[in-house]
């Protein structure tokens, strides 16, 4: 947990959010600002800032993190024509909350490349 992180409070339920999916390791809830039909965000409920900051100690939680989004995968037709899956890191990679998340989407066929 760390102080102030918008997606920490989510985790702890202090902020509330439209929460979807969870496993141990794990939370999946719908974007506030969706650009798409379907558009999820699957973190850690560990405190990871971004992909720069994963560690060795932490492929458990990348291992249930991608088995969660599966489960999400699995459960929803509105991905059988396919979905994107997309980590945004930095400034430059459009990152604007530094606690680690995927954005899932899909619903609508996506361009390439992307903005
Ligand atoms: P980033 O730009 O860091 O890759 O993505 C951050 C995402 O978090 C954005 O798509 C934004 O809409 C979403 N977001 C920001 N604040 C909140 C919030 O309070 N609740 C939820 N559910 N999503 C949020
Ligand atoms: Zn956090």
């Amino acid at each position: 947990m760390e102080n102030k992180c918008l997606f920490c409070g989510i985790v702890n339920r202090e902020i509330s959010a439209d929460i979807i999916g969870e496993s141990e390791l794990s939370l999946a809830f719908k974007d506030i600002s969706p650009v798409a039909p379907k558009h999820i965000l699957i973190i850690p409920k560990k405190h990871v800032a971004s992909v720069s900051d994963i560690e060795i100690r932490d492929i458990d939680i990348i291992n249930d993190i991608f088995i969660l989004i599966n489960k999400l995968i699995a459960d929803d037709v509105i991905f059988e024509n396919g979905y994107r899956i997309i980590i945004n890191n930095g400034n430059y990679g459009g990152q604007t909350v530094y606690h680690l998340h995927i954005h899932l989407m899909s619903g609508r066929k996506m361009n390439w490349p992307p903005g």
